[in-house]
C-alpha cells in the first residue's frame, strides 16, 4: 500500500520567496501527524498542496499513491478536510451544507442521505439537523466542517488548527472524536499551536521554521536528542532555559550550586524543545 502523504523536495514560492524550501515528509496509514511551526513557517500552504488547493512549485506531492497535481480528482477522493477557510455556509442549514457537499461529491442520493443520518449523529449533531449553522457554537460548527469532510468516506484527514479559538471542554471533546477516527484506521495529518493537543493526539511532530523542516519525530525522541531535564534559571523578569540530557544529570547540576535562588528543575516537554528550535513561543 502507498504512504498516506509523500512529500518529495517539495518547494512553493510565492513572490520570488520559498515559503516551502525542499520539504520532504512520508506519512504511514493510520498515522495521526501534527505539523507545528510559527506563524508563517508554511504549514498552512503545505496543507493547501498535500489537498490540491494550490500546486508545488517545485517536488512532488503523491497522496495514497496519486499524484496532487496530475491526478487531483483522485486525490480528492482519498481526502477529507477541514481548513479554517472552508467554514461552512451560515444562511443554510446543517442538512443543507452537508447535502450540498455529498452533491459535490456525486454521492448518490440514497447514500447520500444514509451518510449525512450517519455522520451528524456521529458528531451529536442529529438534533440540530434543520438549524442554520449560524446558529450553532464554535464547536458544533467544527464538528460539521469534521462531519461534512468524512461524508465521502476518505482515508485522510486533513485538520489546519481543528480546535483553534475553542473552549477547552469543547477541545476534549474534538479530541476524542479525532482520536476515535483514528482508531478506526484514518490518517491524519493536523496543525496545531497547542502542546496538549500534540501529546494526546500525534503519533508523530513535525517542526517547520521559514518553509524548512527543522526536526522530525517523536515526542519521547526529541526529548532524547535535546535533553529529557531542563534547569530553569530566573534572571529578573525572564527565565534562562537550559538542557541536560537526563532529570537526574539537571537536578545534580543544580546540586552544586553555591546558591540556588530562582533556580528549578523539571522534565523538558514539546514548549521547550520548539522554543530552543525556533526561538518563538508555541501561541
Ligand atoms: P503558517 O500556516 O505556518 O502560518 P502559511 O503557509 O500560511 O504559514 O504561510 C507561509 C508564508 O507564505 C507566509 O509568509 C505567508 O504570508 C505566505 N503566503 C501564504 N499564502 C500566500 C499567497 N496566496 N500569496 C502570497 N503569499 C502567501
Amino acid at each position: 500500500m502507498p504512504a498516506a502523504v509523500c512529500l518529495r523536495n517539495v518547494h512553493k514560492v510565492y513572490n520570488g520567496v520559498d515559503v516551502v524550501n525542499d520539504l520532504s515528509l512520508t506519512i504511514g496509514n493510520g498515522e495521526v501527524f501534527g505539523l507545528l511551526g510559527p506563524n508563517g513557517a508554511g504549514k498552512s500552504t503545505t496543507i493547501r498542496m498535500a489537498t490540491t488547493l494550490t500546486r508545488p512549485s517545485d517536488g512532488h506531492v503523491v497522496v495514497s499513491g496519486y499524484d496532487v497535481v496530475r491526478q487531483q480528482l483522485d486525490v480528492r477522493r482519498q481526502i477529507g478536510v477541514v481548513l479554517q477557510q472552508t467554514s461552512v455556509d451560515g444562511d443554510l442549514t446543517v442538512w443543507e451544507n452537508m447535502e450540498l457537499h455529498g452533491r459535490m461529491h456525486h454521492i448518490p442520493a440514497a447514500q447520500r442521505r444514509q451518510a449525512i443520518v450517519n455522520w451528524l449523529g456521529y458528531v451529536e449533531l442529529a438534533d440540530r439537523r434543520d438549524d442554520k449553522v449560524k446558529t450553532l457554537s464554535g464547536g458544533m460548527k467544527r464538528r460539521l466542517q469534521i462531519a461534512r469532510a468524512l461524508l465521502h468516506n476518505p482515508k485522510i484527514l486533513f485538520l489546519d488548527e481543528p480546535t483553534v479559538g475553542l473552549d477547552p471542554q469543547t477541545r476534549r471533546r474534538l479530541w476524542e472524536i479525532i482520536r476515535d477516527l483514528n482508531r478506526q484506521g484514518m490518517t491524519m495529518l493536523l496543525t496545531t499551536h497547542y502542546m496538549e493537543e500534540v501529546e494526546y493526539l500525534c503519533d508523530r511532530i513535525g517542526i517547520l521554521d521559514q518553509g524548512k523542516l527543522i526536526e522530525l519525530g517523536t515526542l519521547a525522541q526529541f526529548r532524547q536528542r535535546h535533553g529529557e531535564g531542563i534547569l530553569m534559571t530566573q534572571r529578573g523578569d525572564r527565565w534562562d532555559y537550559r538542557f541536560f540530557p537526563t532529570l537526574e544529570a539537571a537536578n545534580a547540576h543544580l546540586d552544586q550550586q553555591p546558591d540556588k535562588t530562582g533556580m528549578m528543575t523539571r522534565p523538558s516537554n514539546l514548549e521547550d524543545i520548539f522554543v530552543e528550535l525556533t526561538g518563538h513561543n508555541l501561541d
